[in-house]
């Protein structure tokens, strides 16, 4: 498609919407002309949407019936480098192309007029009179920085009405002001002077500057706590020094004050947030200031990748081999790929920060793909961990208690030492199972394919795959008896019962996400912790990430066989990942920590690799595995998961896809199933799965679409294809 860049007023332009149309649509040019990638409203149907121009109509559309371009934005146009992104991400996941659009226009409120805008922040004084309602009001206000927020937003995030904003106006304590729309950002100074680097974080930092300018990928690899933050910050620095914007991604943003805190101090002032608790006029404005290139460093949740920068010089994605980063709903991707993807079309530098590289990433490197920087040891005179196992077949265990004898010394110990310990459980609520003695019933979801967990804090049940909630019955929904219920296996609730009964007098703090009713709580508590507020901590993986506890010395597993069960290829790679970043938390700071983990198989390969902290040998033995299995990243996969409200259906049209799989088979790709999901249905859906397999370098994409071509799905039934796929449920 030749793309002049500039169309005259009644010139036959393409626009692309975010609706599911498929394809952009024609349009006339409007009066002024416009821009190639300008961000236009036109009319469709009788509705006016957002648009993109994305190049010249080659339609054959009556000319003289064409509808015209309502407006351009006062925006910058979308520059063809983030065009060219979104192709070719909606051609890799195999998503239509508006579907992808919709991520990158995210920006609600893009036409309104300049000028002042009326917004409520936090006042300084506390009403006299404290509501529910009003307490919610000063909560949102607090959770969300000084940005304020229009009236309705407000009113809206708070469950309350606008009288009551108006109320705790009156009172002083909710301020109404008029502000300038989009203000612009406080500028970073990349010359300020940076913490004095060791010798090795000086090489890494200087490889880094020396690898700017255009494309590359560079794992860095290093221990927590062995300043990969301080040695990124440098090569933002340069970028910045260079006149080129930013991007860090985080993968638990709602916590990252801690970061934020310290681009201020490096920097001088803050960089722009893009993420989920971000106001909607906050992030109308740093979109804008992207294009404007008004903002030099964003730090931002995945989705921040869409943002259309002027000219983006660096990318680093911290915390690469985090779950997180991977979309599980809606558009299937993986912001670590499409990261390496978006930077090597922009030209600009990509940074994957990890102390537990995922195998992808290690591969990559080893194969000269990606260059390698490694930071060997802590900083400063922080030592790594010793790591034992405790050998629970060993262990006298009481019925119902979960902390072996071993561990309760540990931590009788530590608690007179006045240092803390923390219990680790990767799983929410009081226990997984309730279960009837008279019956065997074990309570599942009326919707799903899952059984209930009970949360004793909530003096609820909780599907935790559909929310779905239910009030904890007296007797057995199938048998009828009454009072013979019981839970099985722990939770972070019922461990936190058995701590406080074997340690009465200590101070207990248990970090779960769902115990907590805002992030900033759960910032607040984690805060304290690090201050010396808890003797003992419980946490779900939560823990795991990032959190600097000075006082900490044992790390507790208590069941590290949990994620070893189950077939999932990535299995061994990630109770490593897990096991070696919780236990990273202890001895951070002068006392030096240690780490044990209950297990009922301390010969199992991957506790002894977890044990043995040779991670070299790990990932070398793992990518032997895969490549022995001709699974990623050694070969490619794309699951398929069929789902509709009727079993058969699903099955009969799986069927019929695997039997006629040419299309598949011309390029060597294998097809599994169909089968039952393991969850087999969500939210009242039922679950189909399918797997392709194919060596690394058949075109799978192509050829899932000549396979699926002319596809025809019954009423309700839908097909959604996971390329990559990182979880196998
Ligand atoms: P990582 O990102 O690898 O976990 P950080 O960059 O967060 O490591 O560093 C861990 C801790 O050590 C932080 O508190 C950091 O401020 C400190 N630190 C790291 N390098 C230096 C340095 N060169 N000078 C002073 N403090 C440092
Ligand atoms: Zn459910």
């Amino acid at each position: 498609m030749s793309d002049p860049g500039w169309f005259e007023e009644g010139a036959r332009v393409a626009v692309l919407t975010a609706e599911p149309i498929g394809k952009p649509l024609d349009y006339r040019a409007p009066e002024g002309g416009c821009f190639s990638g300008a961000f236009v409203e036109v009319p469709l149907g009788p509705r006016k949407v957002l648009g993109v121009v994305w190049g010249r109509g080659a339609g054959d559309f009556d000319m003289a019936k064409l509808r015209s371009v309502i407006r351009v934005f006062d925006v910058a146009p979308m520059r063809e480098e983030l065009r060219d992104f979104l192709l070719r991400m909606a051609d890799y996941t195999m998503t239509a192309l508006p579907q992808v659009l919709r991520l990158a226009t995210r920006a609600p409120g893009l036409g309104d007029p300049p000028g002042l805008r009326r917004i409520y922040r936090l006042g300084g004084d506390a009403p006299a009179r404290m509501t529910d309602a009003r307490t919610r009001v000063l909560e949102v206000l607090r959770d969300h920085g000084g940005a304020g927020f229009h009236l309705g937003e407000l009113a809206h995030l708070a469950e309350v009405t606008p009288q009551v904003v108006k109320g705790l106006v009156k009172t002083g304590a909710v301020i109404e002001a008029e502000v300038p729309r989009d203000l612009p950002f406080p500028r970073l100074d990349p010359n300020l002077p940076g913490k004095a680097l060791s010798q090795a974080q000086a090489q890494a930092a200087d490889a880094l500057r020396a690898g700017a300018g255009g494309y590359s990928t560079t794992l860095l690899k290093g221990v927590t706590g062995s300043g990969k933050t301080e040695v990124y910050l440098e090569a933002v620095a340069h970028c910045l020094a260079q006149g080129r914007q930013a991007l860090v991604l985080l993968p638990e943003i709602a916590l990252s004050s801690e970061f934020l805190a310290r681009v201020e101090a490096r920097f001088g002032a803050l960089p722009g947030e893009w993420h989920s608790g971000v106001t909607q006029s906050e992030r109308r404005r740093l979109w804008k200031a992207c294009g404007s290139g008004d903002v030099q460093l964003v730090v931002g949740a995945r989705s921040a990748l869409f943002l259309p920068f002027r000219d983006l010089g660096l990318i680093v994605v911290d915390e690469e081999h985090d779950g997180s980063y991977k979309q599980e709903e809606g558009v299937l991707y993986n912001a670590r790929d499409m990261a390496v993807l978006r930077a090597s079309l922009a030209s600009a530098q990509v940074v994957l920060a990890s102390a537990t590289p995922s195998l992808e990433s290690w591969v990559n490197a080893s194969a000269g793909k990606y260059a390698r920087l490694d930071l060997g040891a802590r900083f400063g005179t922080a030592e790594m961990p010793d790591m034992g196992a405790i050998d629970m077949r060993e262990e006298a265990l009481e019925a119902g208690s979960w902390i072996g004898p071993t561990l309760v010394s540990e931590v009788t110990r530590r608690i007179a030492e006045g240092q803390q310990s923390m219990l680790f459980l990767n799983r929410r609520g009081y226990a997984p199972v309730t279960i009837c003695r008279a019956c065997g019933h074990q309570i599942a979801c009326d919707h799903c394919d899952a059984r209930m967990v009970e949360h004793r804090f909530l003096k609820r049940l909780v599907c935790h795959q559909c929310g779905e909630t239910k009030p904890i019955p007296t007797k057995c929904p199938s048998c009828e008896v009454e009072g013979k219920l019981a839970p099985v296996g722990p939770g972070v609730e019922r461990l936190a019962e058995e701590v406080t009964r074997r340690f009465p007098d200590a101070r207990l703090s248990v970090l779960s996400s769902d115990l907590f009713g805002s992030a900033r709580a759960l910032k607040e508590t984690i805060v304290e912790i690090a201050n010396g507020g808890a003797d003992i901590i419980i946490g779900t993986q939560i823990v795991a990430k990032g959190h600097n506890f000075p006082k900490l010395t044992l790390v507790g597993v208590i069941d590290a066989d949990l994620g070893l069960q189950g077939s999932d290829l990535r299995a061994a790679e990630k109770t490593f990942q897990l096991m070696r970043q919780v236990a990273g938390r202890a001895g951070r700071a002068e006392d030096k920590g240690v780490a044990l983990l209950q297990t009922f198989q301390p010969e199992h390969p991957v506790i002894r690799a977890i044990l043995g902290g040779d991670e070299e040998a790990f990932w070398a033995q793992e990518a032997a595995a895969r490549q022995a299995q001709g699974v990623p990243p050694y070969g490619r996969m794309a699951g398929i998961i069929l789902s509709g409200p009727d079993l058969q259906p699903l099955f009969d049209i799986g069927s019929q896809l695997a039997r006629n799989d040419g299309a598949l088979r011309r390029v060597g790709a294998q097809v599994f199933g169909p089968a039952p999901a393991p969850i087999a249905r969500v939210r009242g859906r039922h679950r189909v799965r399918m797997l392709i397999k194919a060596d690394k370098g058949a075109p799978l994409q192509a050829a899932l679409k000549g396979w699926l071509k002319g596809l025809r799905l019954p009423n309700n039934a839908r097909i959604a294809v996971d390329i990559d796929p990182q979880s196998f449920l």
